[in-house]
């Protein structure tokens, strides 16, 4: 059971942050009121809050809702040129904390007043207590043992607790596919992809085999598995990883100079628009079955037709899975050369967000 107090809403509309301070940022004006809600039932809804976001359509900072252990999940808004929406979240497993590396490098750049196409919402770090975690033992960051990507013995994988394919999410019993209790820091989550309704998806995580590292796709169905076809989601990916490649990034799983792929390998291969997608429902073969599931990728990808309330469903959202190369911060490397090579590839993987996946390339139809 979730705690209350880890549920309650705090938005904080606030200018960014000092963080700010350097370059020649102009954010939004200064706007001192902290608005502190929570609707009468303590849930998570606060479509108040993020309508008047999207309205104001100026960069600034909220507050996602707190953790399990009370930490804020920072979340950042961009607005772009277009009326189309992106979400970009990292550190869901808050043991790859390169991942995490990777969004708050994003939400650097963005500060410098880069245009993008789309909006975009930017959550650097979904499971921060698991992150904390990690970071306390610096020596095991990327190693078997995952300190931190649970967020207790024997939790569920976090990517691994998503509704059925093709149902939205029931906010009254916070259910999972397979009928677990979904962890706070999720149901944050999946309310923000309620309602604030984007196009695609950025979902980053590392890998420890760096030969699979890469920009992968999910192969988009509608709610009964139906494949509506893949190039231009696998174009999309193969575009961000080649933009990386050509930048100088080490990306070797997207295969470039061999035969592009956007498959991640442990997934069924996609099929054509109107035949029936497999996936993937098992995950990471670890112990007790805490990695079977549905992951966001499965989940985010699938259209939605809720039975009973039609203001619930939505077409099937454009989703990539970013695997950056180990999950060591570019400073748990020993050596300068390291930490200037790692730190280098931090800043390509999120340039390669926002050149490609945030401007107009392979723009959903309305
Ligand atoms: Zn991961």
């Amino acid at each position: 059971m979730a705690r209350k107090s880890s549920i309650l809403l705090f938005i904080c509309l606030t200018m960014l942050s000092s963080a700010a301070s350097s370059g020649n940022i102009k954010l939004a004006a200064a706007n001192t009121e902290t608005t502190k809600t929570k609707d009468e039932n303590n849930s998570i809804i606060y479509p108040e809050e993020l309508k008047r976001i999207l309205t104001d359509k100026k960069s600034s900072s909220f507050v996602l809702g707190r953790s399990e252990q009370g930490r804020k999940i920072e979340a950042f808004f961009f607005p772009g040129s277009s009326d189309k929406k992106a979400l970009v979240i990292g550190g869901v497993h808050g043991s790859e904390l390169s991942s995490i590396e990777v969004t708050s490098q994003l939400v650097q750049q963005l500060m410098s007043n880069e245009r993008i196409y789309y909006s975009v919402i930017v959550v650097p770090s979904l499971f921060p207590d698991n992150a904390e975690t990690a970071k306390q033992f610096t020596q095991q960051i990327g190693d078997v043992n995952n300190i931190g990507r649970y967020s207790y013995p024997g939790a569920v994988d976090p990517n691994r607790q998503m509704p059925t394919p093709g149902k939205s999410f029931d906010d009254e019993h916070e259910l999972d596919h397979v009928g677990r209790k979904v962890e706070t820091e999720n149901t944050l989550l999946l309310k923000l992809i309620e309602e604030y309704r984007p196009q695609r998806i950025v979902s980053l995580h590392a890998i420890r085999d760096i030969n699979h590292a890469g920009v992968f796709a999910d192969p988009r169905t509608d709610h009964n598995s139906i494949a509506l076809g893949y190039n231009s989601d696998s174009s999309l990916a193969v575009s961000m990883a080649m933009y990386i490649y050509q930048s100088g990034g080490y990306i070797p799983g997207n295969q470039l100079i061999k035969r592009p792929t956007t498959l991640y390998h442990k997934d069924p291969e996609p099929v054509a628009a109107g035949q029936f997608q497999k996936r993937n429902f098992k995950g990471s073969l670890f112990s007790g079955q805490r990695g079977g599931g549905i992951s966001l990728g499965t989940w985010a990808s699938t259209a939605i037709m809720a039975e009973n309330d039609p203001s619930k469903n939505r077409d099937a959202m454009r989703i990539l899975t970013m695997e950056f190369p180990g999950s060591k911060r570019p400073a748990d490397y020993k050596t300068k050369a390291e930490q200037s090579f790692w730190q280098r590839q931090i800043e390509l993987y999120a340039a390669g967000i926002q050149n490609i996946f945030l401007q107009e390339y392979f723009v959903e139809e309305n």
